[in-house]
């Protein structure tokens, strides 16, 4: 058998261990110190490269927490977010996207998707706003777009309805560190983004998240319930219900060295992206998603992700997967839409057919960094030889 081909490993830079020992060596083994500060300066640094971000001078401020499903929790806490109140999310995605609304109280309203970015349909989202006014009387409270496998959703057109409605914007940008749309990086639109550092993400913390804040109070605001709340006494007093989802620095230590060849995992998952398309090319049925416009949308290709339609392959989505497991290579299908789930099966929904029809049809390939190209070679070879039976 041969060497078992992963979908996303965790890659090591080198200079973590230089960072986990000087937490040793100082005794900062806490859920704060100075690599949690320097992974935030360094995260925040990163994000405001971007020419849009220095250009509006904007103001960006990262808190380092336990896991992105803990920032979109304190996303959802900081834009008051409570029982009863309904929250848009996008409904193909991973669960963590929208259990957080569920944390709150709050009911989900998942919207399907557009098929160029596979992200947040703007008019049905248009069309789910006005229809929950209709019917509940109430505005939606947040909007939770999803970059999805890393590719930046339509954000021109769902940001303009989202102001329209005046309703915030709590960005998804767990898969989408590296991406960019129209020269902005993902993590820097929407009242507040949420990033994620699990193992299997751009860049790993082996375990983390981050909150971008766009004001200095609230991104106190965001540390103060990261934090249990604590109000300012010699003793512990509590006004509020405060959690416990600071990034402890020992994590951080691992994100500082990471940060260190975010960029080069960025250029290598796009460079297996595109050996993937050049080599799957004239496979008929089969294809790769691919950024629709590339001067507008820039994706870091967390993961490449192909389609296969059966009635024009010969073959289908699931018959690639048994191919290629049976080669000792790990494929998933794409993310299970939210309306479909069981647990979400009484939420309102806001459907076109497109996700559930992506779901039949989609397949995420092996894409981690430390792929070979005789690796991806591997994997289209499985596919490629699918096609020839026939
Ligand atoms: C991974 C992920 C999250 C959650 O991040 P964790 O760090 O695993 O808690 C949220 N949303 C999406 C789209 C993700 O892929």
């Amino acid at each position: 058998m041969q060497q078992r081909i992963w979908m996303s490993l965790a890659h090591m830079g080198g200079r973590e261990q230089e960072f986990i020992q000087e937490a040793f060596d100082s005794n900062w083994v806490v859920p704060l110190g100075p690599n949690v500060n320097a992974f935030e300066i360094s995260l925040r640094d990163y994000l405001k490269e971007d020419k849009q971000v220095k250009d509006e001078n904007r103001e960006l401020h990262v808190v380092a927490l336990s896991a992105g499903t803990a920032a979109l929790h304190l996303g959802l806490i900081l834009l008051g977010v409570g029982t009863g109140d309904e929250v848009i999310c996008q409904s193909f995605t991973f669960s963590a996207s929208a259990n957080p609304i569920v944390y709150q109280g709050a009911i989900p309203v998942f919207v399907d998707s557009e098929l160029e970015t596979w992200n947040m349909d703007p008019t049905l989202l248009e069309q789910a706003i006005k229809d929950r006014i209709s019917k509940t009387g109430n505005k939606p409270k947040a909007i939770i777009p999803v970059q999805l496998y890393g590719m930046p959703g339509k954000m021109d057109e769902i940001l303009t309805v989202a102001r329209k409605y005046e309703i915030p914007v709590l960005e998804d940008a767990a898969e989408a560190l590296g991406s960019e749309y129209k020269g902005q990086k993902c993590g820097t639109f929407g009242e507040y983004a949420a990033l994620s550092f699990n193992g299997n993400k751009m860049i790993t913390t082996s375990g983390g998240g981050a909150l971008v804040c766009r004001n200095e109070e609230n991104a106190k605001r965001a540390l103060f319930y990261a934090t249990q709340a604590r109000d300012n006494a010699p003793h512990y007093q509590h006004s509020c219900i405060g959690y416990n989802y600071r990034m402890s620095n020992i994590c951080a230590g691992i994100g500082r060295g990471q940060m260190f060849v975010l960029e080069e995992h960025v250029e290598r998952r796009q460079a297996i992206h595109d050996l993937y398309v050049h080599l799957l090319e004239g496979i008929k049925g089969v294809k790769v998603m691919c950024q629709p416009e590339e001067s507008v949308f820039r994706s870091n290709y967390w993961l490449t992700c192909i389609t296969v339609k059966p009635e024009e392959a010969g073959f289908s989505r699931e018959d690639v997967r048994l191919a290629l497991d049976k080669d000792n290579i790990e494929s998933r299908p794409l993310w299970k839409p939210m309306h479909l789930q069981p647990v979400f099966k009484d939420v309102p929904f806001y459907g076109n057919g497109i996700s559930e029809q992506l779901f039949e049809i989609g397949l995420c390939l092996p894409s981690g960094p430390m792929l070979t190209n005789e690796d991806i070679k591997r994997v289209v070879d499985v596919i490629k030889n699918l096609a020839c039976k026939l």
